[in-house]
């Protein structure tokens, strides 16, 4: 998960974190972001249902 913004709200579900941050325009974004070191997954999406869908949803490759 990129550290340059200031996320609130973070839940983890599985090894991906759901986080709420304002983008530079002042719109709410929802980033999924997977915590695994050599997965790489990381989204934004602009409702915060559509960000815990993909957490849930992901199947990381990395084991
Ligand atoms: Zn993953």
């Amino acid at each position: 998960m990129p550290t340059n913004r200031r996320f609130r709200n973070v839940v983890r579900i599985g090894p991906v974190q759901v986080g709420t941050y304002y983008d530079g325009r002042g719109r709410e974004k929802h980033t999924a972001a997977c915590t695994a070191p050599r997965c790489g997954f990381s989204t934004d999406y602009d409702s915060r249902p559509a960000a815990e869908l993909a957490a849930r949803t992901h199947r990381c490759p990395v084991r």
